[in-house]
Parts: C-alpha cells; structure tokens; sequence
C-alpha cells in the first residue's frame, strides 16, 4: 500500500484564491488588510522566510510591510516602533520574525503586540485562550496542520494523535489543537524512553523535532496519518522532513511531504488570520 500523499502547496492555493476575494471584498470597503513583520539583525533563514511571507501578502492584494532593524538596536527602541503599529489603523497583524538576538527577550516583545493583531497566536493570553477553546487565532503552523487534516477529512475525534515535539510554536499549540477537537493526545520529547511505543500506537502522528529523517518505517503504525512538521536543510542543499518519506509513505495511510507539504500552508495561514483580524476591525469599526 502506498500512502495518499497531501500536498501543501495544492490546498495552500486553494485557501489563498478564497484568501484573494476577502481582501478584495475588504478593499471594496476601503480596508486593505496589512500586515507588519519585524525582522531584527541579517538571519539569512530569517530573510527568506520574512521575504516569502511579504510576497505571498502582496499577491494576495495585501499591504506589508517589513522593518528590518540592524542587529544592535536597542530592545527598547523595537517596543517602541510595534506600539506605534498597535494603534495604525493600516496594520492589523504584527509578527516578530524569531530568533531575535541574543540581547533581546522575545517573551516581551511578543507580549507587547495587541492581542488582537497577534496573527503568529504567540501571545501569552492568545496561548491561554487556546488552552481554554476559546483561541482568537490559532498559531500558522498548526492551524495549517488542522486544514490539512480537514481538506482530507481524516478522523480526529476518538483517535490517537501523537505529537513528536513541544515547543511553543508547533508541538503544545498542535495537541492543544488535536485535543480540542476530541483526540487522546500523547506528547513525546527527547526525554521520551521508549519513543516508538508511543509512535507505533498513533492514528496521527505529528512530527516537529528537526531531527532529519528520524521517523522510520518502523516506528509508524500501517495506514497511519503521518504529518511531518520538519525543515532540515541538507548538505547537499536539499531539504528533508524529520520522517523517513519513502519508506513510511509505504506503510502509511496519508503523509505529508517536505518540501510541499506543511511549509506552504504556515504562510498561507499567517495570511487567513491577518485577513480575520482586517474583518474583525471593519467590524468593530
Ligand atoms: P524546537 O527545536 O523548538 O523543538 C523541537 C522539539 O523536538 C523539542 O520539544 C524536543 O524535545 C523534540 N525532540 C528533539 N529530538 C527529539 C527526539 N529524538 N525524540 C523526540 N523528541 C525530540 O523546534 P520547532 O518546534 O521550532 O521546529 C521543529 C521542526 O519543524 C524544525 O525542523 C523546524 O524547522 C520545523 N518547522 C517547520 C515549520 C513549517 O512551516 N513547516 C514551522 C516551524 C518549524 P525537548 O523539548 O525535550 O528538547
């Protein structure tokens, strides 16, 4: 058997061409939705992804805007410059592109962004308001995760989901996401004993540890839904997910491939939830 590959960059088109007619119908009421990315110091990982995210926005008839501040600027003068977009009206989604540098602490910076302009879901009272079911944006990568889970109408309720990982941005926010959608959530981490235990009993297994190829054939239960999270840049050039790809895709049910699998839908619900921030100020207006 081999698996029903999912692939990121067809759904990821069909969300945008939906994305495209809400901005427009917004701009026919004289709202352009925008988007404000802070870049601080020369990253070229960074660069690329805060490029990519402003193309994405113009192609999809949205305003960005990059400010890319020199490594050495003071911390104080970035909280300065994102309360300053907090109350422009043309802004209605801020993201701080991480890692910041050293001298910075991210945790206040992302906790200085409106609530209601946190499209990355990073702040602490949109994490907790995820962790009660009440999110008011869901975090890009996991949201995207959940779209593509909903495009192929695989089951969650009842299931067993098994999230490899748990960092902020893509392993709590993903089981949090799984959970409330009535999954039994395992959470594994590199302190795991006994990792493939867990990974063999998954319906879903979700994998972001940056562990190139790590998730063997073995290690996944047959006709499994296999979504790998991972971007492993190899050194030959070439990119590789944390799952094993060829191997697994013959056991598994559905996977996710990289390149072209959860990596394009990130951006494009990056884009969806600075589109529903526009919507919900016109509403308030
Ligand atoms: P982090 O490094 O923040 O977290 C990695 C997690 O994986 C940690 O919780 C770590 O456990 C766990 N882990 C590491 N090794 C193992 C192991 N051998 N067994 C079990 N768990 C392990 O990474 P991110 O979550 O930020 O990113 C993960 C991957 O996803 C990266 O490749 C990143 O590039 C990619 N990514 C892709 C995105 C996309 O759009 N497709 C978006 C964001 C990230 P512990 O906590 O114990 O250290």
């Amino acid at each position: 058997m081999s698996a029903d590959i999912i692939n990121g960059n067809i759904i990821a088109s069909k969300i945008r061409a939906e994305l495209k007619i809400r901005a427009e119908n917004l701009v026919k009421r004289g709202m352009q939705p925008g988007l404000a990315v802070i870049l601080v110091g020369d990253d070229p990982a960074s660069a690329i992804y805060v490029r990519n995210k402003a193309k994405a926005c113009r192609e999809s008839g949205m305003r960005s805007e990059v400010y890319n501040f020199p490594g050495e600027t003071s911390q104080e003068a970035v909280l300065e410059h994102i309360h300053a977009l907090n109350v422009n009206p043309e802004i209605h989604g801020i993201l701080v592109q991480l890692p910041l540098p050293a001298h910075f602490e991210s945790h206040r910076l992302i906790a200085s962004i409106a609530i209601e302009k946190d499209v990355d879901g990073f702040h602490p009272c949109n994490v907790g308001a995820l962790a009660t079911g009440n999110a008011l944006f869901y975090p890009c990568t996991p949201y995207g995760v959940m779209m593509m889970l909903k495009e192929r109408d695989i089951l969650i309720e009842g299931q067993h989901a098994v999230v490899v990982g748990r960092s902020n941005i893509v392993g709590k926010p993903m089981s949090l996401m799984l959970l409330e959608k009535g999954a039994t959530v395992t959470i594994c981490t590199s302190k795991t004993r006994e990792l493939t235990e867990y990974t063999r009993s998954a319906d879903i297994l979700v994998v972001a540890t940056g562990k190139p190829r790590m998730i063997t054939a073995g290690m996944v239960k047959s006709g499994a839904t296999v979504i790998d999270v991972g971007i492993n840049r190899m050194d030959d050039g070439t990119l590789c997910g944390d799952v094993d790809f060829f191997p697994v895709m013959e056991k598994a049910g559905h996977i996710t491939p990289v390149p072209g699998g959860v990596g394009p839908m990130t951006i494009t619900m990056l884009m969806s939830n600075t589109i529903e921030a526009a919507e919900r100020a016109r509403k308030a207006r």
